[in-house]
């Protein structure tokens, strides 16, 4: 098979492009995104939210070519045999790329790690994982313009479809490209340059960049009610291609006017008691599961 565009042969298929036009055709679509999306501009401050995986490293690569202002940060949730390999790979590519890593973790931050949380407590590894780390990634993006995450379409399909069958507008307005309903002071816009990258192109650009990453998911997946979802988009997506696109763009359609309804119903956002962070409640989820996991 010939490459679309020239004469080499195809290294990538759907569409048909040798490694310099994929890599082209790869580039655009995330400057597209990101210009169409109004995500950041020339000299602003970017971090990015890494973990390690594939979709976090290209992105990491693709922004520190467009950006000098790129640094990445990391969350060590703690969980044993799992963390230390991505991060292994993490501190491997920053160092070969000469960009800034930070890393922080739950137990420094909230006194314990996760596998610790779970021995103790009765409670869903990715709810607590998710409400901390969105916390650390926060608080630690202060000062920087957006951070930056490695969500690609596919990811996007799954999450649209999760907040669809759980009846969640509220979490469904949240899945734009541009994170949020709203912009909040003390809320660090979130952006996703990947958005209309589906997971075989980013697979293939880390193939084709020699972005090397080992494969390694959490032992706490198999509970995360994305893998079901995600299973059945896969199957749907191989007997009618596109699927994913098209829920993704039925959302885009739809998000201008979700973001309006529900930014009526959402609450005020002020501050936590406690810690003093952006929250809807007197108190935020953040600390409250705090105290619930230091509780004895
Ligand atoms: Fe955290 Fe769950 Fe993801 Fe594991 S699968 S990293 S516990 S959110």
């Amino acid at each position: 098979m010939r490459c679309q565009d020239c004469d080499r042969t195809a290294v990538f298929s759907g569409p048909a492009y040798c490694k310099e036009h994929f890599n082209s055709y790869f580039e655009s679509k995330v400057d597209d995104t990101l210009a169409r999306f109004g995500m950041a501009g020339e000299g602003d401050r970017i971090l990015v939210a890494v973990s390690g995986g594939k979709d976090s490293l290209v992105l990491l690569r693709v922004l520190s070519r467009k950006f000098p202002n790129v640094e990445a940060l990391s969350v060590d949730e703690g969980i044993a045999g799992y963390r230390e390999v991505t991060h292994e790979v993490l501190r491997s590519f920053c160092q070969e790329w000469g960009i800034t890593l930070r890393i922080v973790g739950f137990k420094e931050e909230f006194g314990k790690t996760l596998d610790v949380i779970l021995s103790e407590k009765q409670v869903k590894p990715c709810t607590v994982c998710g409400i901390f780390r969105r916390t650390l990634l926060n608080r630690h993006s202060q000062g920087y313009d957006v951070i930056a995450t490695g969500h690609n379409m596919d990811d996007t399909a799954q999450a649209i479809m999760m907040n669809l069958l759980k009846n969640s507008p509220s979490l469904l307005a949240r899945q734009g490209p541009v994170s949020g309903i709203r912009s909040v002071a003390g809320l660090t816009k979130r952006i996703k340059p990947l958005y209309y990258c589906s997971e075989k192109e980013v697979m293939a650009y880390s193939i084709l960049n020699g972005i090397v990453t080992k494969f390694i998911e959490c032992p706490n997946v198999s509970e995360a009610y994305r893998l079901k979802v995600r299973d059945q988009l896969n199957r749907i997506e191989a007997s009618r291609p596109g699927t994913k696109r098209r829920i993704v763009d039925w959302f885009i359609g739809i998000s201008g006017r979700l973001k309006e309804s529900e930014g009526k119903d959402a609450g005020r956002i002020g501050s936590c008691s406690v810690c003093g962070e952006p929250s809807a409640n007197a108190v935020c989820s953040s600390c409250k599961m705090q105290e619930f996991i230091s509780s004895p």
